[in-house]
């Protein structure tokens, strides 16, 4: 049944886009604020909001009982996670689910089973799609890792099951540096998920980063190509593009559908993106998890595609079968989008919360933010302020039209990361598309960059 009235339940530039897309399809919303964000531009945007908690999240935006009240409170028929927060948690799921509330996304099932970076590998094994070499499925101790790890090859990553956000991953370069790392590891897993579950990856240094975009209706997936996001630091994306200049068409091909193979076999149902790790000297990609939501760098996409992709989650959690076929989704141009965090680039991307006296969205591009003159940036979340897409006809194009549009961005009253990106984009392995994971963070110590 198409949703009626949609309850938002996330904050910052992600709610504003679910506020635009439901408008656009006539749907009512109902805006999630703890205390501390009354004014930020969702609120505004919204038809109602409906105050959660206090400014901590875990008081707020992460607290389920508290969140499932003031959805039920609202009288909303389905709720939009957005990223982050709740939008991965099968607990949260479940309970949408038993009070008959649409969840915009897949099942708490799929999402147990596929959020879960464990036995999402688990499941690639059994469709045939490859993984990074690493342990069958969580490791039960140091004892196991120990054992493990030296087939699986040095250095190793450890991972946390159920980790995101880049974090709880941690390198262990021998058998002595594993033995120090894995408590510690467990200790910040549990301490940051509620889940202490561990397992390893063999560490692949010089790899790019590449995902792919899908959508499915729980029988069907398409594709909506490849998104490349090798630029990271502490593993977090910061600069995202699509298509990727290091794959060939033919793998390409290959690649994208291993992740439809991948996500008809769970029978996913919604947006999600599986992401991989490729190697291009060999050619060979791996899977490494899937994201069963909305991902911040989704415009890219529907730049390349023109396919709105917060409008069709809303539409398949309505209960429409994919008005999509393969053939349907087609490619054009290039795109890039570069994350504008509210950190002090010149001091180690300090978080710069404040007032902004002064705010000029660029001239040209995307900019997706929930920011305004006079807005008060607070220090409980996330960094995030914005993302500026571009769009051109060629990478070349897409550059020059950054840099055209970061060049009239002005943000005045805090510290901003667009200085960073002005400084990459005179970098020549970025203009010759030449990265990979771990480029940014070398670069950086050799360019110290202002
Ligand atoms: P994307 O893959 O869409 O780029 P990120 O991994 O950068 O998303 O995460 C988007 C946001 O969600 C960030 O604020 C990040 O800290 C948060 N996040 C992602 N996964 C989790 C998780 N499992 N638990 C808590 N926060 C998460
Ligand atoms: P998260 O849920 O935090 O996004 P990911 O598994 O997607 O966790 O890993 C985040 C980033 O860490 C990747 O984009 C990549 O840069 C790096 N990474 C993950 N696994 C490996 C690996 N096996 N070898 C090298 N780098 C990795
Ligand atoms: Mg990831």
């Amino acid at each position: 049944m198409a949703i009626r009235k949609l309850f938002i339940a996330n904050r910052g530039e992600i709610a504003v886009r679910i506020n635009r897309a439901a408008r656009s399809l006539g749907i009512a919303t109902v805006q999630a604020a703890s205390e501390a964000d009354r004014d930020m531009l969702a609120c505004r945007l919204a038809d109602e909001v409906s105050v959660v908690g206090p400014a901590k999240a875990s008081e707020s935006y992460l607290n389920i009982p508290a969140m499932m009240a003031a959805i039920t409170e609202s009288g909303a028929d389905a709720v939009h996670p957005g990223y982050g927060f709740l939008s991965e948690n099968p607990a949260f799921v479940q309970a949408v689910e038993a009070a008959s509330i649409t969840f915009v996304g897949p099942g708490a099932d799929t999402i147990a089973r596929m959020g879960d970076k464990a036995t999402a590998r688990a499941e690639a094994i059994a469709a045939g799609v490859p993984v990074v070499p690493g342990s069958p499925g969580r490791v039960d101790g140091a004892a196991e890792a120990l054992r493990l790890a030296p087939e699986i090859g040095y250095p190793v990553m450890v991972k946390a099951s159920a980790g995101g956000g880049g974090r709880g991953i941690r390198v262990a370069r021998d058998a002595a540096d594993l033995e120090k790392q894995l408590p510690l590891a467990m200790a910040e897993a549990g301490a940051a998920f509620g889940d202490n579950g561990l397992y390893l990856e063999r560490y692949i240094e010089r790899a790019r980063h590449i995902e792919v975009q899908v959508l499915g209706d729980g029988e069907r997936t398409v594709h909506l190509f490849e998104r490349e996001c090798s630029l990271q630091r502490k593993r977090q994306k910061v600069w995202e593009e699509g298509p990727s200049s290091a794959l060939a068409e033919e793998t390409r091909q290959r690649l994208c559908a291993s992740a439809v193979a991948l996500a008809e076999r769970v029978g996913y149902r919604g947006a999600g993106t599986l992401e991989y790790l490729y190697d291009d000297q060999t050619g060979e990609f791996f899977f490494i998890e899937m994201n069963t939501r909305i991902q911040v760098e989704h415009p890219v996409t529907e730049a390349i595609t023109g396919i709105d992709l917060v409008a069709a989650q809303l539409r398949i959690a309505g209960g429409e079968t994919l008005w999509l076929t393969q053939a349907d989704v087609i490619r054009k141009g290039h795109a890039i989008e570069v994350r504008i965090n509210a950190e002090d680039p010149a001091r180690h991307f300090m978080p710069s919360p404040g007032t902004i006296t002064r705010y000029e969205p660029p001239a040209t591009g995307r900019f997706d933010t929930f920011v305004y003159e006079g807005y008060k940036v607070v220090p409980f979340y996330d960094s995030l302020l914005g993302k500026l897409i571009v769009h051109a006809e060629t990478r070349q194009g897409a550059l020059a039209a950054l840099e055209q549009a970061l060049g009239s961005l002005s943000v005045e009253g805090i510290k901003t990361t667009a200085p960073l990106h002005r400084t990459l984009l005179k970098a020549p392995d970025v203009v010759a598309g030449n990265v990979n994971t771990s480029w940014l963070e070398r670069w950086m110590q050799a360019a110290k960059p202002a």
